[in-house]
């Protein structure tokens, strides 16, 4: 994981803004669901994905066709045609 730099406040309601700039480049638009993640005593915020449509997979998601499929299941797939 990267270290931003930033750091903003969390409001009385439990709220984090995050930094314009970071939705941009991250493509996240205003209403987009959000999943979080913990790890211990971190957190962790994704743009909201169902996973592989095949296994469920959240890691290494290529979308095809509206559908994402995940690097396991794309070799598989690939394997298969072979
Ligand atoms: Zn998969």
């Amino acid at each position: 994981m990267k270290n931003t730099g930033m750091t903003r406040p969390l409001d009385p309601l439990g709220r984090v803004v995050l930094p314009k700039e970071l939705r941009t480049v991250l493509d996240i638009p205003v209403g987009t669901p959000m999943q979080v993640f913990t790890n211990g005593a971190q957190i962790m915020l994704r743009k909201h994905s169902s996973g592989c449509v095949f296994c469920g997979e959240l890691e290494n998601l290529q979308t095809f066709k509206e559908v994402e499929v995940c690097q396991s299941c794309r070799t598989a797939l690939t394997d298969m045609l072979e």
